[in-house]
């Protein structure tokens, strides 16, 4: 019988997140059996150690060398259909499955609304932290509930949708880390319908390949192209995707820089007070796309990634990080705000 849990000591984490930074941690507990949860939180080992979950590390800049604490990792990763009445199907899926390969899951088994989602890195247990999104679609759209223990109250929990709290790259789990460890989500899933090509390159990708039908299949095999085209890729150039959050402003600050910068991209959000801004927009226009320090860099593809060129520490990403930011508040008057959670410090902007 497999064991609920292991635990090992002084892991190194360089094969744990993908900028391929050399950290290690003090301890990291790989789990089985979710059940075996409340038993590994009370070893008398880890009583005393701040613990924090770890996916598959594509979120996350450790900006110590060291985690003086325990990682936990999920490997339960089962995928089941719960109810398969009417249009849609209810999926519960485990925190340790790939993300990738659940989209994969859900186009074989005649299920939509995963597919603008490809290709995202990442364990499922992961995707309601920030509330993962790509090409005009965010997961909470389909998550029904998420299965967590709930380290505060010391038990198991089922969060319906409601009590999640999605908002952009925003949820209450990415407002209160560590307390609860996502176990398992449930996602309700069309069976039929329009694909989602609100994202203008998509039509276009899907003529560039010969004028496909939006099916799903189609949509996600798109999707897939556009994003190994435009993405540096992790196992090549270590990098989390993202590193800032596309800026949220008041209309009226959105009005104003429009009169100041002839160009600048304004998008709408679901309130009519407010605006999203381009990340990358403001950093190229900064003069950061491709700047490259010592082995770290704002990537030349994509200016919205940070990119780990081979040797780069930690600190010396997250001090490039906080001169862009520091550059596009000094320029546009905009703040950036990290993606990824930043392990060890904390992310100001500064000009040194
Ligand atoms: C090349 C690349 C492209 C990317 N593209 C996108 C994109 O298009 N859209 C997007 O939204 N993101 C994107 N990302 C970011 C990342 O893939 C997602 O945020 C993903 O969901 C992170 O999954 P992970 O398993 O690697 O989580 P990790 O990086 O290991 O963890 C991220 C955070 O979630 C917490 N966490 C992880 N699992 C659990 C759990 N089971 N319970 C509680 N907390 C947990 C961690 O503590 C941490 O705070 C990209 C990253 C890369 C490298």
């Amino acid at each position: 019988m497999t064991a609920a849990y292991s635990l090992a000591r002084d892991v190194p984490l360089h094969d744990w997140n993908t900028f391929h930074l050399d950290a290690r941690a003090e301890r990291l507990a790989t789990v089985h059996v979710t059940a075996g949860l409340p038993a590994l939180l009370a070893e008398p080992a880890l009583r005393a150690l701040p613990l924090m979950v770890l996916g598959a590390g594509s979120n996350v800049l450790f900006a110590t060398n060291r985690f003086e604490g325990c990682l936990i990792h999920l490997r339960c990763d089962s995928i089941r259909i719960v109810d398969d009445a009417g249009g849609h199907a209810l999926v519960q899926v485990d925190a340790g499955c790939e993300w990738d390969a659940l989209v994969d899951w859900t186009l074989d088994h005649g299920l939509q609304g995963l597919e603008n989602l490809a290709l995202i890195p990442g364990q499922a247990g992961a995707a309601p932290i920030q509330n993962i999104g790509a090409y005009g679609v965010e997961v909470g759209r389909f998550i029904a509930a998420v299965h967590v223990y709930d380290r505060q109250a010391g038990a198991f929990d089922r969060l319906p949708a409601a009590r999640c709290e999605f908002g952009y790259r925003d949820s209450v789990f990415k407002r209160e880390p560590d307390r609860r460890i996502v176990t398992a989500i449930e996602l309700l899933l069309p069976k039929a319908g329009a694909t989602n090509l609100s994202y203008a390159g998509l039509r276009e990708e899907l003529a560039a390949m010969g004028g496909l039908q939006p099916t799903p299949r189609n949509v996600a095999a798109a999707v897939r192209r556009i994003r190994r085209r435009k993405l540096p890729d992790p196992a090549v150039a270590g990098n989390a995707g993202s590193f800032f959050k596309n800026p949220v402003v008041t209309r009226a600050v959105a009005v104003e820089l429009q009169s100041r910068f002839a160009g600048v991209p304004v998008y709408l959000t679901s309130t009519e007070a407010e605006r999203k801004l381009s990340a990358a927009w403001l950093i190229e226009q900064a003069g950061w796309r491709g700047v490259r320090e010592g082995d770290a860099a704002m990537s030349a593809q994509h200016a919205l990634v940070l990119v780990n060129l081979g040797r780069a520490t930690g600190p010396q990403l997250l001090t490039l990080a906080r001169r862009v930011a520091a550059s596009v508040q000094e320029k546009f008057g905009v703040s950036l705000e990290p993606e990824p959670r930043i392990v060890g410090a904390t992310f100001q902007p500064r000009r040194a």
